[in-house]
């Protein structure tokens, strides 16, 4: 087993972009890499099954990656000292220790304190409005957890807005 596995979240609707399947043919990670093809539309359940087929593997790093991401600057993403990064795409965050999913990774420990279920939106009392996206519901479960999170790198993600942003 490699140190690294590489999940790519490949939902029916997406498709692999040009410039990710590029770099998972050129990356000098030590990874194996896995497809994993969700069912249906509801993005909270694609994350989670990603996250439970990645954990199954055994693999201590874990790289979660949105099939339509376009990997950018990615220098500084694998060294980061984080227990969750995410490489930044054009999403405002709103504090340093949050991330947006996309191009993201962590650790087996983190997965293991914080879920399942791991992803969840966060809804007002009535579930009539989302009132933070998945991905900083998700941070901040691990930040309460005691480990880290830092956003990292850069990515292109023409989805990113529809999926996280919240009114
Ligand atoms: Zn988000």
């Amino acid at each position: 087993m490699r140190p690294w596995l590489i999940t790519v979240n490949d939902a029916p609707h997406r498709m692999l972009s040009r410039e990710l399947h590029l770099w998972l043919g050129e990356t000098d990670l030590d990874a194996d890499v896995e497809f994993v093809a969700v069912e249906g539309r509801n993005v909270e359940c694609q994350y989670n099954t990603a996250i439970e087929s990645a954990l199954i593997r055994g693999h201590e790093n874990l790289v979660f990656i949105d099939s339509d991401v376009r990997p950018a600057d990615l220098s500084d993403f694998w060294t980061c000292p984080t227990d969750v990064v995410g490489a930044a795409y054009n999403l405002h965050l709103d504090t340093d220790d949050s991330i947006h999913f996309g191009f993201w990774r962590t650790t087996r420990p983190v997965l293991l304190a914080t879920g399942p279920p791991w992803i969840e939106w966060e809804y007002d009392a009535k579930h009539t409005r989302a009132t933070d996206c998945l991905c900083r519901t998700f941070c901040r479960k691990a930040l309460a957890a005691g480990f880290t999170v830092k956003q990292q790198g850069l990515v292109l993600h023409d989805s990113g807005k529809q999926l996280h942003q919240t009114p």
